[in-house]
């Protein structure tokens, strides 16, 4: 059986709790080392202070060919080096949680949540995911998984009410598995484009209005809006991206 990271911190650091001078000193150590990480991002690339254009690739391309390193080895924060969310108060979980946030971003491995999540929670997500590999990008984002792979839907650190994997499916439930007309699967894909803009930006989400979706918006020749990117079958292979 394995033996649960939990249980080899609170044997390594037996009196963490009891003892406040020790688990003040801890966290300030754990501050060092995540310091010491953001400042320190090594990169399999060369040192460039400019890139050619012609070295671009594609978000898709970048994902599949992109060199990819166990976010522990990589960063050389050990998930074992941060306390349980259950061993820590909400002011020491607000201490540590935003420059593990900031730490991440200097990775490109950002961890973010659509909707909006409780710090305990986000940092119990960070920390019950912190074994996971990065893929190191340097042309698109990457994103810290919250979900762990394999997990069933809502079971996962993040649970039933902020789980974002179930977040998404429930988005797309409606998009499978039904013969749609092309109009109607449009209007649902504004539908679920609305739903998710709304949630993102909030009342901001009219800024991001998708023209492309919306038949109003047509004129003789179709949708002056759609550059080419509105071709249904080829959108629907992008919006896999949640189901891996
Ligand atoms: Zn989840």
């Amino acid at each position: 059986m394995q033996v649960s990271p939990d249980i080899i911190f609170a044997k390594q650091n037996p009196n963490f709790r009891e003892n406040l001078p020790v688990m003040k000193k801890y966290l300030h150590q754990l501050l060092g080392d995540i310091a010491f990480a953001k400042a320190n991002v090594s990169s399999p690339y060369p040192e460039k202070t400019s890139y050619e254009i012609w070295e671009w690739v594609s978000e898709e391309e970048e994902e599949k060919t992109a060199p990819r390193i166990p976010l522990e080895a990589w960063t050389g924060i050990k998930k074992e080096q941060l306390p349980p969310a259950d061993m820590l108060t909400d002011e020491e979980i607000h201490l540590i949680f935003p420059p593990l946030k900031e730490m991440l971003e200097a990775y490109n491995w950002l961890i973010v949540f659509v909707i909006e999540v409780p710090e305990r929670l986000q940092y119990k997500a960070l920390r019950e995911n912190f074994d996971q590999e990065a893929v190191q990008k340097r042309w698109h984002m990457g994103l810290f998984e919250t979900c762990k792979k394999g997990t069933p839907h809502g079971q996962c650190a993040l649970g039933e009410e902020y789980c974002q994997c179930a977040y998404f499916a429930e988005l797309h439930k409606d998009m499978v598995d039904e013969d749609l007309t092309p109009e109607e699967e449009r209007a649902r894909e504004l539908d679920c484009e609305i739903t998710y803009l709304k949630i993102r930006h909030g009342s901001d989400w009219m800024r991001y209005y998708p023209y492309h979706l919306d038949p109003d918006y047509d004129d003789k020749d179709g949708n002056p809006h759609d550059y080419g990117f509105g071709d249904l079958d080829e959108e629907e292979d992008e919006d896999d991206w949640w189901k891996k």
